[in-house]
């Protein structure tokens, strides 16, 4: 397989320089592997990047952006081409109890995950090769990488980028790559849209509405303007088999009413304009990834809890430190040994991103459900903080 020659790489040592070996082939045409691949070909490397589809389709993943988030766009010169698809929100209000507690000014975007995934692919391919495929297979080593696809094609690079999302596929399974669960049944998101049934717009372009008693199940419901409209997306602790997923499922409004009474004194009288997306959510971590020519990022990596809003801090920071810091100083000198790889498994910067969503996933999960006298008190401070702070 040739790679069509564009820009001659940044000077390379390694005795892998033949034509259609690539530099860096990535697994995966996620937010993660497209962003990687924008970064790396932009820089003058030789990129190949495999996806079973041609474009990604609608489905329920990240719907807002956050000021971090936005900030890391900004960095690594993303941000205009995924602005065009998505909302901005300046003002985020928060609620309890049928009362307005605050508001903050606040950099967000509400998006469709599929439309900035797209709008990132279109970017990476003018300067990186996007092929439709499935990788079935990855013969790693020191030197020269050997990817598999289930049609048989075969690409050779200089090292492999897995980005192929959700931990637990038959390619980590084939690589020996290992699971650890960190929270079975997590969290469950669902998502849907909403409108006012009056026709008027709603008085927010953001709300933040939490359960009136700490000891509820529930995280909180978000809702924010996208270009389409007002999307509701609520986080609960709940088993997938647990009878509210049902009732989420056939009616949120009225289970919404329900469970977080006084909604409708913010929101107005309000009606489903959506199916109702439900995604459940198990925390991992992927061990046994110290080895040569592969690295894993985003989600291949490790797992999120959407209530957290950290997913996409995660998969950004993976690229920025990976393709910014790790890679060009990587491919500078001969080999791809393990040694080169652990180095960004060790980064600080990745290691702080990677605790801070896995610890407050946990903290936020253990507030809403530990019966513990710990988290009782823990509770307990956090009710009377939310009181204070909606009388000032
Ligand atoms: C319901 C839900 C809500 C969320 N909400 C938020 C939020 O509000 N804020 C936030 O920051 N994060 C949120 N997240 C997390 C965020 O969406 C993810 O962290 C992020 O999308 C991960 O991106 P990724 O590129 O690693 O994986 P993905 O987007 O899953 O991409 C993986 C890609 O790999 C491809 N692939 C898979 N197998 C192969 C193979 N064998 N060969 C080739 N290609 C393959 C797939 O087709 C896909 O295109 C949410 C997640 C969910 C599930």
């Amino acid at each position: 397989m040739t790679f069509p020659s564009s820009e001659p790489a940044p000077s390379s040592a390694d005795a892998t320089d033949a034509p259609d070996v690539m530099d860096v082939c990535i697994v995966g045409a996620g937010l993660a592997g497209s962003s990687a691949a924008f970064v790396l070909g932009r820089a003058g490397y030789r990129v190949m990047v495999v996806d079973p589809r041609i474009v990604c389709a609608p489905c329920f993943k990240a719907e807002k952006i956050e000021p971090d988030q936005a900030h890391t766009l900004r960095e690594l010169g993303l941000f205009d081409a995924v602005h065009a698809t998505a909302q901005r929100i300046h003002v985020e209000v928060t609620g309890r109890n049928g009362m307005a507690t605050g508001s903050r000014v606040i950099e967000q975007y509400g998006i469709h995950y599929h439309d900035m995934v797209n709008s990132v692919r279109q970017e990476a391919e003018a300067v990186a090769k996007i092929i439709t495929g499935r990788v079935v297979a990855i013969q790693a080593s020191d030197h020269l990488q050997n990817v598999e696809l289930s049609d048989g094609r075969c690409i050779s690079a200089r090292l492999v980028i897995l980005a192929c999302g959700s931990i637990g596929s038959k390619l980590h399974a084939n690589l020996g790559l290992r699971k650890r669960v960190v929270s079975e049944h997590h969290s469950m998101s669902y998502g849907f849209s909403i409108e006012r049934s009056s026709g008027e717009p709603f008085p927010f372009e953001a709300l933040t509405y939490a359960p009136s008693r700490l000891d509820q199940p529930i995280a909180y419901l978000t809702l924010f303007n996208r270009k389409d409209g007002m999307r509701a997306n609520l986080f609960a602790y709940q088993p997938p088999t647990d009878p509210d997923v049902r009732r989420y499922l056939a009616d949120p409004i009225t289970e919404l009413n329900r469970q977080m009474p006084g909604l409708d004194v913010l929101c107005g009288e309000v009606r489903l304009t959506s199916h109702v997306e439900v995604f459940s959510i198990d925390l991992f971590v992927t061990e046994n990834v110290e080895r040569p020519g592969l690295v894993l990022i985003g989600d291949a990596f490790q797992s999120v809890c959407p209530s957290t809003g950290t997913g996409l801090s995660k998969v950004l920071t993976d690229v920025d430190v990976l393709c910014r810091a790790c890679i060009p100083a990587w491919l500078n000198t001969p080999g791809m040994g393990a040694a080169k790889i652990t180095q960004f498994y060790f980064n600080a910067r990745k290691q702080a991103v990677d605790s801070h969503s896995l610890g407050s996933a946990i903290t936020m999960r253990r507030t809403a459900t530990d019966r513990s006298a710990k988290f009782r008190v823990f509770r307990a401070r956090q009710y009377v903080a939310r009181w204070l702070g909606s009388l000032l």
